[in-house]
């Protein structure tokens, strides 16, 4: 059976998060807002750098091209490192760009026998069959108010990326169902 995952946000946390539900087998849908991957580096001033020197702000599996000499690159070398990272590992065709996430909820079994439960979905694995779960999400593309909703029974757990820049969500406490 295909094992989803939901991922919410395309910057680097969520190209890694995507990156490694991939190698575990996993079948990742990364939901962006915006129309491409990076994050806050894809809205920076002109002259924004990296403040971390470069070798420690790096994937452990994919070094910085030799073309970048600078300690500091600029946001611009940072952005089409981001790029390349997830070209190589194949992320892209993961995830549903202008795709704004304003609600999850969690529709599953009882709120009792959840509780009961001394592993995880049930059964020690979070890969549990019993639940579905319902997103609301806007179409930021055509700008419309318009929201339309996903009901993904078939994904079984998802990653919040709650990043401090860039985190534009309504609610996404585990029961609720409105922004
Ligand atoms: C100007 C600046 C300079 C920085 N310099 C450094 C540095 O030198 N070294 C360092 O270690 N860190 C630095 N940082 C910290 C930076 O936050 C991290 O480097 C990293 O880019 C964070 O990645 P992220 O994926 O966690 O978050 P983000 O890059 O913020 O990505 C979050 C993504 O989630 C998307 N998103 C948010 N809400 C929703 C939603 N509801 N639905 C769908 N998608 C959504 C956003 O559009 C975004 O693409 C800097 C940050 C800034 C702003």
């Amino acid at each position: 059976m295909e094992r989803k995952v939901g991922i919410i946000g395309a910057g680097i946390s969520g190209l890694l998060a995507c990156k490694y539900t991939l190698s575990k087998g996993y079948t990742p849908v990364v939901f962006e807002s915006r129309s491409s991957i990076g994050g806050v580096w894809t809205k920076t001033l002109e002259t924004t750098k990296l403040q971390t020197p470069k070798p420690i702000f790096q994937f452990s599996d994919f070094p910085w091209p030799s073309s970048v000499v600078e300690d500091f690159p600029s946001h611009s070398q940072v952005l089409d490192y981001l790029q390349s990272y997830a070209h190589h590992f194949g992320l892209l065709r993961h995830i549903k760009f202008n795709s704004k996430v304003l609600s999850i909820a969690y529709e599953g079994p009882p709120e009792e026998e959840m509780q009961a439960w001394e592993l995880w979905g049930g059964a020690g694995d979070p890969f549990g069959s019993k639940g579905k779960w319902n997103l609301t999400v806007n179409d930021t593309h055509n700008l419309s108010t318009e929201v339309y909703i996903y009901i993904y029974d078939h994904i079984s757990y998802f990653i919040y990326i709650l990043a401090y820049f860039s985190a534009d969500l309504c609610d996404f406490s585990p029961c609720s169902s409105t922004c």
